[in-house]
C-alpha cells in the first residue's frame, strides 16, 4: 500500500496517510477540518515506505534461483539411473 502525502490549505500542516491505492483521497484536515490537497509531482505523491517491496522481490528472486538449482538432476550412485531428480538422495548420501 502506498503512502500519500497531503497538505492542509488551512493550517499548512502536511501529513502522510497510508491508504490502499483504491481509497478516496482525504479532503479534510484531521486537525482543523480545512481543505487538504494531495501532494503530487516531483516524483512525490506516492511514497513507498520501507523496503518491504524490495525485500519481497529479492526473496522471490532468490527463491526462484534456489528452486531452479534444486530441480537439476544430481548425480547419485544410489540411483539406478545415475542421477537423482530434485536432490532427493542428498539426505541419503549424507
Ligand atoms: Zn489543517
Amino acid at each position: 500500500m502506498p503512502t500519500y502525502e497531503y497538505e492542509c490549505r488551512g493550517c499548512k500542516k502536511t501529513f502522510e496517510k497510508f491508504q490502499p491505492i483504491t481509497a478516496k483521497p482525504i479532503r479534510k484536515c484531521p486537525d482543523c477540518g480545512g481543505p487538504v490537497h494531495r501532494l503530487i509531482g516531483a516524483g512525490a505523491g506516492i511514497i513507498f515506505k520501507g523496503s518491504g517491496f524490495y525485500q519481497t522481490d529479492y526473496r522471490s528472486e532468490n527463491y526462484k534461483k534456489k528452486q531452479k538449482e534444486e530441480s537439476q538432476p544430481v548425480s547419485c550412485k544410489n540411483s539406478p539411473t545415475g542421477t537423482c531428480p530434485s536432490g532427493g538422495c542428498k539426505a541419503a548420501n549424507a
